[in-house]
């Protein structure tokens, strides 16, 4: 090792959790929202928070603080006033009232619609789209950034701003409201530099050393153009002589063809992810020959699971680095956003597993250790190497993470579990004789109408104001309630409703052997919404049956059949945060193979119609495409191997949310679901249209009724619906139902809708 290269390695992180040990950001903004907290309050709640995280990192031994990073609702929105990329509808709201029209664009208002939000990359935050046109005009805004940097600067910390990047920033952006839709956002770049150029030189005024700009964009696929405007934002922004020092940053993965076009750029610095896929990163920066004069940010510790560093091979990969750039400082991979705050307050948690486990406080003193072993030797941090070896030792030789029964059914698994004993078209026959159904036969997704009465059972049954008998009377009740009203409406194919589930996975974890919930885990997924993913610990068995006694009980309270209820393996993995020690497809399939006896034992206790939902399935593509095709084999395999071992006449439901499919209707085929739900009212149908053009062979319910709005559609409206979908799937084969479950819904609106969509059903199927 290189001394006089590592000397003065330092530790930095990309940003940090915005809301507090205990969410005290969540509830001072919502009391804003509901007038019960002032404004100035919630500046001083969030300024104490910002002060308190500069203090912790400081403490841990951070020696350059992110600022800037801190949001009320969304960095990506924070970047759009920045720029002055307001909606021409919010403008008169930002106008007279720049905190409320903020909120006004993340929210909307009684009249205004606010801005889109969507999924930030392959993670589970969710940003507000910027909206853009040709007549966007920007004009700079630096005052939140300057703010900020001031106050950890009066402070005595080192602050770096952190910015999004002006490419990135324009290639999350879409076509705002009546611009077309072939307008590319990526064409204002040369108006938008300027305004980067000014708020670069105010951080400097204000006393900016160094500028981060976040490039995330950049490790997703780019056209040569896309690289080419990089290469030229980047040209011109180091070309400015009133600026800060440049890091660009790069996270989520492997940089690829825009790594030499970054190396290249005048700019001082760059971070560069070397976790997972971007562990590639180091052998392309090799083969662009390092980063000569520059300072390298290096990734090194994941910033979005939730488990201890392996600190040897990290040291090991630095130590390669430190030939390859002139300064190498250590970071996590990303910001520390995705991960929630402190491990250390999980009393509940095994003490064994707990000593896996690294939230944001616990990575930061990682990197601080890193940092450390490179600037002073590998000898002045032996100790916590040692640790660390013994920790990550008792992980792999541990009882949780490797249980024989499990790995071994894994191991036997082949291919002709993973398929049905019948070719769809056989299967058809068989499950019409079974069930008897209508033509286009209606249902519905699973949930029905989370009320309070339910959020009050389970608030008494946790306070131990009722026993879990009593807490089991109350499901009951409402299951009654939720079977005799269907009965009534006239709907086919029943749903026992899903009351007795928190969330869709979480419910499943908590009864699966392997998986940890967390008590105070809670990651931000967009504005005030935070959750707590459960984590993927071990090996994943099933102890006992997990929903077959709500579904019988159901099913005994009806002679038309109920459609057993389960959450597929990939939205299971994809909402929880999942295992580093073993390949993703390991851990689906272990999950797929619990699933499994679930799907069997349904079937076992009479159920002839089963839902696996999969809305996940979609937005956990790879950013890469040259991923794709291994991602969907791995989980296609895994809801094959979930619904495989059932009998023919027992019909398989699948359901999608989220409307864009275009790109996996092959995957979709693969599943070999019999019967598909799908989102499709907002679109007109759309859906139908795009899986009969791909040939799609099987039975499809695109949704007529949209469940994301309280409106009640009339009868008339889903028989146009579902006209529509006649046109491109045959009658044979359409079903009819909402587009996702009723959870959020009313009772009032719930029930008018469903009647109406019953009565559009036999309307459309008396003229066929
Ligand atoms: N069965 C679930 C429900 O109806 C599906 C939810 C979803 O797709 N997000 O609530
Ligand atoms: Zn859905």
């Amino acid at each position: 090792m290189t001394t006089s290269a590592a000397a003065g390695a330092r530790a930095t992180v990309h940003g940090y959790p915005r809301q507090g040990p205990n969410r005290e950001l969540k509830k001072a903004i919502e009391g804003y929202w509901k007038g019960r907290v002032g404004a100035d309050a919630l500046r001083e709640t969030a300024a104490g928070l910002r002060r308190a995280n500069w203090q912790q990192l400081a403490d841990s031994g951070i020696h350059e603080v992110p600022t800037g990073d801190f949001s009320y609702y969304d960095h990506v929105l924070d970047t759009s006033v920045m720029v002055g990329a307001v909606p021409d509808r919010h403008r008169a709201d930002v106008e007279a009232d720049a905190l409320d029209g903020y909120f006004a664009m993340a929210r909307g208002t009684q009249d205004l619609a606010p801005l889109e939000m969507t999924k930030w990359f392959d993670t589970n935050y969710h940003y507000l789209v910027p909206e853009l046109g040709p007549d966007t005009v920007f004009t700079a805004d630096s005052a939140k950034q300057v703010a900020e940097l001031g106050e950890a600067l009066a402070l005595g910390h080192t602050g770096r701003p952190v910015l999004v990047g002006p490419i990135t920033y324009l290639l999350l952006a879409k076509p705002a409201p009546g611009v077309s839709a072939g307008f590319e956002p990526l064409t204002l770049l040369d108006r938008l530099l300027p305004v980067y150029a000014e708020v670069l030189s105010d951080l400097r005024a204000a006393g900016a050393q160094w500028v981060q700009l976040d490039e995330p964009a950049l490790v997703q696929d780019r056209s040569p153009a896309e690289l080419n405007a990089a290469a030229r934002a980047y040209r011109d922004l180091g070309a400015l002589t009133d600026r800060p020092q440049l890091l660009v940053a790069s996270y989520f993965g492997r940089l690829g063809d825009a790594l030499p076009v970054l190396a290249k750029a005048p700019v001082e610095g760059l971070a560069l992810d070397f976790t997972g896929a971007g562990a590639a990163n180091l052998d392309d920066l090799a083969a662009a020959g390092g980063l000569r004069g520059k300072r390298l940010v290096a990734g090194v510790v994941d910033g979005r699971n939730v488990w201890i560093n392996d600190l040897g091979r990290s040291m090991a990969t630095l130590a390669t680095l430190l030939g390859l750039a002139d300064r190498v400082d250590v970071a996590p991979s990303c910001s520390l956003l995705h991960v929630p705050l402190d491990a250390t307050t999980e009393r509940d948690v095994d003490t064994q597993v707990a000593r896996w486990l690294a939230f944001a406080r616990q990575k930061t003193s990682e990197v601080v250790t890193l940092a450390r072993g490179l600037t002073e030797g590998a000898e002045s941090i032996a100790a916590q190497l040692a640790a660390n070896r013994a920790d990550l030792l008792s992980r792999v030789g541990s009882a949780l993470t490797h249980d024989p029964a499990v790995r071994a059914r894994s191991a036997a698994v082949t291919q002709a579990d993973a398929r049905r004993s019948l070719p769809y078209a056989e299967r058809a026959t068989a499950q019409r004789a079974r069930l008897g159904l209508p033509l286009l036969p209606t249902t519905t997704i699973g949930s029905f109408p989370q009320t309070a009465e339910l959020r009050t059972a389970r608030a008494d049954l946790r306070a131990g104001r009722i026993g879990a008998e009593g807490y089991d009377e109350r499901i009951e009740a409402e299951i009654r309630e939720v079977i005799s009203f269907q009965e009534k409406a006239g709907i086919d194919v029943l749903v026992h409703g899903e009351p007795e589930r928190n969330d869709m996975v979480q419910y499943f974890a908590e009864q699966l052997t392997g998986y940890l919930a967390t008590q105070h885990g809670w990651v931000q997924s967009y504005g005030t919404r935070y959750v707590r993913p459960p984590i993927l610990a071990g090996d994943i068995s099933r102890p006992e049956p997990m929903t077959v006694r709500w579904t019988s009980y159901a099913q005994s309270l009806t002679d038309r059949p109920v459609k057993g209820m389960l959450t597929g393996p990939v939205t299971m993995l994809a909402w929880s945060f999942v295992r580093d020690d073993q390949p993703l497809a390991e851990t689906a399939r272990q999950v797929a193979l619990a699933l499994r006896e679930e799907v069997n034992d349904l079937e076992a206790a009479g159920g002839s119609v089963i839902q696996v939902d999969e809305p996940a399935l979609r937005e956990t593509l790879p950013l890469r495409s040259a991923d794709h095709e291994a991602y969907l084999y791995w989980a296609t395999e895994a809801f094959r191997l979930t619904t495989g071992g059932v009998r023919p006449d027992t019909q398989i439901h699948t359901h999608m949310c989220y409307a864009e499919f275009g790109d996996i209707l092959q995957a979709i085929d693969d599943l070999d679901a019999d019967v598909i739900s799908l989102e499709a009212a907002r679109s007109h149908m759309q859906v139908a249209d795009e899986l009969a053009t791909a040939g799609y062979p099987r039975e499809v319910g695109p949704g007529v009724y949209d469940i994301h709005s309280p409106r009640v559609p009339s009868a008339d409206e889903a028989a146009t619906l579902l006209r529509k979908g006649l046109e491109a799937i045959p009658a044979e084969r359409l079903w009819v139902n909402p587009d996702c479950g009723l959870k959020t819904r009313g009772w009032p609106e719930v029930r008018t809708s469903l009647e109406n969509l019953v009565a559009a059903a036999r309307e459309v199927r008396s003229g066929i």
